[in-house]
């Protein structure tokens, strides 16, 4: 109780009321018409006819690009297009062009310029065999669900004037590969971009189990412990405080968590302790690699007959991703838990910097940050939890202060961070200790 009632006075638990008509802005009827729409291209599998104006890659793709530039007409939003050609690989059999088709919000802070928040869903889908162009692959969920979002947040953001920039991205190739993600976290990287946090929403409209579950209120956030991408001093560090558990992507889970909760009712976000599902991945991990944040957000249950199956009925039993198995409202509900977290990090402050912590073989801890010159920073917030735990337990705004000692916490037992916090409430990423006082 008594930690409830600290949360519950956290200043930062407000609702800022530009995130707040950013969230409602989301509909599910959009979402519905966008997946019934990609659906009716019969296959977007990646090695597809591009010609036809009907069905295949190219007609999806250029659908998509037309939607985009359609929510930039009159906003601050810019179309966006990242065209490239993939050599021959495992999946790709000959030279073949892939396209990432989305819209870029531009941040107003030049200070941060070189930053931007990303969220991605894959347009492209797949039949049973991976190689097969032809047959029909519906994907309506596996990831129209998530292309479908990334046009509505676009849609949501158009006008707004967040800090830092903000990139929705319908991304190609998934399937045979992970290409589009890998190709646009190298763009981004060599760009000199720094991606603060990204998202792959991948698989998030079923609400009906293989298993027969039925859960509409639930979604999962999955992230990787260690870093994909670790230099000799972070795992030195990583090893030092235990940090597995606190990696920028697992601080950006939580994040989303916490945001998706604090402005969506009905829904409950569960922080996975695994970067993807059991062998599985997404193009959040093609962010890992280039050293970027990054999180999947995913359907609470999933349904293993309509994922990766070419439509058919079998002995009575139905395969494929159509359109029937679509849940909007429930889509609907992960997406607004997305423009939740992805506008109060692209309104909030520059993070703390190099958070040192201190008090090794003693009874109190120490805590000590650089703040940046963001004008915008009201307030300091403080994060602990017991170190057998998973959320945040405890949290409290300290000030605008660059230090703090916690008298009789014991640094052995617990973990902690720090977040800039502006005057709406809206807060940076918090930072886990990135030194150790010596
Ligand atoms: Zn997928």
């Amino acid at each position: 109780m008594l930690f409830v009632l600290v949360l519950a006075a956290l200043a930062p638990a407000r609702r800022d009321p530009r995130v707040e008509a950013i969230v409602q802005r989301i509909e599910p009827a959009p979402l519905q018409a966008t997946v019934a729409k990609l659906v009716g291209f019969g296959t977007r599998h990646t090695l597809s006819d591009t010609k036809s104006e009907t069905r295949g890659i190219g007609a999806a793709r250029r659908w998509l690009a037309g939607q985009f530039a359609a929510s930039a007409q009159g906003a601050r939003l810019k179309p966006f297009e990242d065209r490239f050609t993939v050599e021959p690989g495992r999946r790709i059999p000959t030279p073949a062009e892939l396209i990432n088709v989305g819209a870029i919000l531009p941040g107003t802070d030049p200070s941060r310029a070189k930053q931007a928040i990303v969220m991605t869903g894959h347009y492209d889908s797949r039949a049973s065999d991976v190689m097969d162009p032809r047959s029909d692959a519906p994907g309506a969920v596996d990831d129209a669900s998530g292309t479908a979002m990334a046009l509505e947040l676009a849609r949501a953001f158009a006008k707004e004037q967040p800090a830092v920039a903000v990139y929705f991205v319908a991304v190609a190739g998934e399937e045979q590969g992970l290409l589009g993600s890998a190709h646009l976290s190298q763009r981004l990287k060599q760009e000199g971009i720094e991606v603060l946090a990204m998202t792959s929403v991948d698989i998030a409209g079923n609400v009906e189990g293989q298993n027969g579950v039925v859960d509409n209120t639930r979604g999962r956030l999955y992230s990787e412990g260690t870093p994909a991408a670790e230099t000799e001093a972070q795992k030195r560090l990583r090893e030092e405080v235990g940090g597995e558990n606190d990696s920028p992507s697992r601080a950006w889970a939580r994040y989303v968590q916490r945001l998706g909760e604090r402005y969506v009712e009905n829904l409950d976000l569960l922080v996975m302790l695994r970067r993807d599902r059991l062998a599985r991945g997404s193009d959040h991990m093609s962010f890992n690699q280039q050293g970027f944040p990054a999180v999947r957000l995913s359907e609470m249950v999933e349904h293993y007959d309509r994922e990766h199956q070419t439509p058919r009925v079998e002995s009575g039993r139905a395969y494929g991703d159509d359109l029937a198995h679509f849940d909007a409202p429930y889509s609907a509900k992960l997406c607004r838990s997305l423009a939740a977290a992805i506008g109060s990090l692209a309104f909030a402050p520059a993070p703390p910097a190099q958070v040192k912590l201190g008090g090794a073989v003693t009874p109190d801890t120490r805590l000590r940050w650089t703040l940046p010159a963001d004008p915008r920073i009201a307030n300091v917030a403080i994060y602990r939890r017991r170190a057998d735990s998973v959320r945040w337990q405890r949290a409290w705004l300290a000030g605008k202060v660059d230090h703090v000692v916690l008298q009789n916490v014991v640094p052995d037992d617990e973990f902690f961070a720090v977040s800039t916090v502006d005057p709406a409430g809206n807060e940076s990423l918090p930072q886990p200790p990135s030194e150790l006082e010596r």
